[in-house]
């Protein structure tokens, strides 16, 4: 497929088999655990159909080459496993609370050394990264919002000889590409945006270095960490409506945070959609849309944003994120959550709904 296609464009058409009489519009989950012997495929841990048209899509998005995995934990665990035997990691301060513990548990063991960074702060990450082996960046961070300066803390990493993975799940590849700006690796809860209906786990992996996907391709075969079939199929299913779906729900996040900063009960509002943000000007430079995820603070009263998330009736009160479904949580809830991030923190995971149903439900909830 051309290469100036639209990504819009992309997400409807890429991963398809070839046009010729009688061939399926797209390509089918195939359920068989092996293949008859003589071909490429050979067993159902090494390849499949499905996952194939899925990393042909993301691979297009990105510029690389796709993985897909289990979930996005077992895509997180892969890329780990590449750092040598007491290696050193730079990781975000704040992240996704998963990550840093699987990164937490390695050191535990002495499989790995962490050094933690305000990944906001370029020249933090710049000094932190000198003999590190691997720089682990998340932009924006989840759930404090923060935008890295992805371009000068890629190069800094590679300057340093690290490999520089790029957690690029709020964004999606439709609103950043962080292997055009300088990284190595590029890492996908596909289970948020891209699969986009909460009705799927899934992990990706994208790189345009040919070393790196045979490592990583080896890593899923020897971990067994697999997709399903049926998984990776409804997963770009879900994909083929990523364009509309993000408009929408950024346009209703971008709604949804003017109203919360007008709100007396309100004393912070994290998305860098909003002109005084404190990443607005690295997130306007380096993606082509402020995203759908949101968060806000209630002046530290933790029990009344408790309430909140208790209180309305259309957006769910759940963990995750990148659904057609606005969700919210107290992410403190979760005695793993870094302890830096405000008990009064809601995550907002805003989606396709009409906004003006969304910020009534929100408002009464705040009066809660
Ligand atoms: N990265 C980010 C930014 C996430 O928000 C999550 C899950 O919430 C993950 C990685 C882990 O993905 P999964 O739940 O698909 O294993």
């Amino acid at each position: 497929m051309s290469a100036e296609l639209d990504p819009s464009t992309v997400v409807v058409h890429a991963g398809r088999p070839a046009r010729v009489p009688d061939a399926p519009l797209g390509p089918s989950p195939v359920f068989s655990s092996t293949y008859i012997a003589g071909g490429d495929r050979g067993y159902g841990r090494f390849d499949n159909e499905a996952w194939a048209a899925l990393e042909e899509t993301l691979g297009q998005l990105e510029g690389g080459r796709g993985l897909t995995f289990a979930s996005g934990m077992a895509a997180v665990a892969a890329i780990c496993d590449l750092a040598p035997v007491g290696g050193r990691v730079v990781a975000p301060q704040h992240a996704y609370s998963g990550v840093l513990a699987l990164l937490d548990q390695q050191a535990a063991t002495g499989r790995l050394s962490v050094t933690r960074v305000d990944i906001a702060d370029t020249d933090a990450v710049a000094a932190a990264v000198v003999g590190a082996d691997m720089l682990w960046v998340e932009s924006p961070t989840n759930p404090a919002m923060e935008v890295a300066d992805l371009p000068a803390i890629s190069a800094a990493g590679r300057a340093a000889g690290a490999t520089v993975v790029v957690d690029n799940t709020f964004a999606t590849p439709l609103l950043q590409q962080p292997l055009k700006l300088g990284a190595d690796i590029v890492m996908h809860s596909a289970t948020k945006f891209i699969a986009g209906h909460s009705d799927v786990l899934l992990g990706a992996i994208i790189t345009a270095d040919d070393s790196l996907w045979t490592a990583l391709e080896g890593r899923r075969r020897s971990l067994g960490a697999i997709p399903g079939p049926m998984e990776a199929w409804l997963a770009l299913r879900g994909l083929r409506t990523l364009a509309l779906r993000l408009d929408r729900a950024q346009s209703n996040a971008a709604f949804l945070a003017e109203r919360l900063l007008d709100h007396p009960r309100v004393s912070r509002v994290r998305y860098p959609g909003l002109a005084d943000d404190p990443g607005h000007a690295r997130a306007a430079a380096q993606m082509s849309g402020f995203g759908a995820i949101l968060s806000f603070e209630l002046g530290g009263d933790a029990a009344g944003a408790q309430r909140v998330c208790e209180s309305t009736s259309l957006w769910v009160h759940a963990t995750s994120l990148g659904g057609v479904e606005s969700m919210l949580e107290r992410r403190r809830r979760w005695a793993i959550e870094v302890p830096t991030i405000p008990e009064d923190l809601i995550r907002l995971s805003v989606g396709i709904e009409h906004p003006a149903d969304l910020w009534a439900d929100l408002e009464q909830a705040l009066k809660a």
